[in-house]
């Protein structure tokens, strides 16, 4: 099964919970024991797997800043100035996959998924698969 969400984001670099769209599409999905995929289409956003503490949801936007700073004197940015979005994304990775184990996403207390928009605000969308082990 794969099921398609759509979120508007708001802001130019914002991080977004989905967690409960994954385990919503998990539950869909019926499967008891298997792999979830969750993974986004767009060359400017990503997926990673970690806590929404919130000030560890600042602090990840910190280290996207220092490590691939705005209008770095990119060779992309010639032509759409925007290359720190698509350097950000390689980093963090267009999604993840996680064992689905009875019926629910296989995650750790504090683990959440994270939508993350590097270049927005924008419609995005990203794609839940869930397969049978
Ligand atoms: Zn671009």
């Amino acid at each position: 099964m794969i099921k398609r969400y759509t979120i508007r984001t708001r802001k130019d670099v914002e991080l977004i919970d989905i967690t409960r769209e994954v385990a919503e599409a998990v539950a869909e999905a019926k499967v008891e024991h298997g792999l979830a995929s969750v993974y986004t289409k767009h060359t400017t956003t990503a997926i990673f797997i970690n806590e929404a503490e919130s000030g560890l949801l600042q602090d990840y936007l910190t280290l996207l800043e220092k490590l691939v700073p705005a209008h770095g004197g990119y060779a992309h940015d010639r032509i759409d100035s925007n290359a720190h979005a698509h350097l950000r994304s390689m980093l963090l990775g267009s999604g993840v996959t996680l064992p689905v184990i009875e019926g629910k996403p296989a995650l750790g207390t504090w683990q959440r998924i994270l939508f993350a928009e590097l270049d927005g605000p924008r419609q995005r969308s990203f794609l839940v698969s869930v397969v049978k082990a």
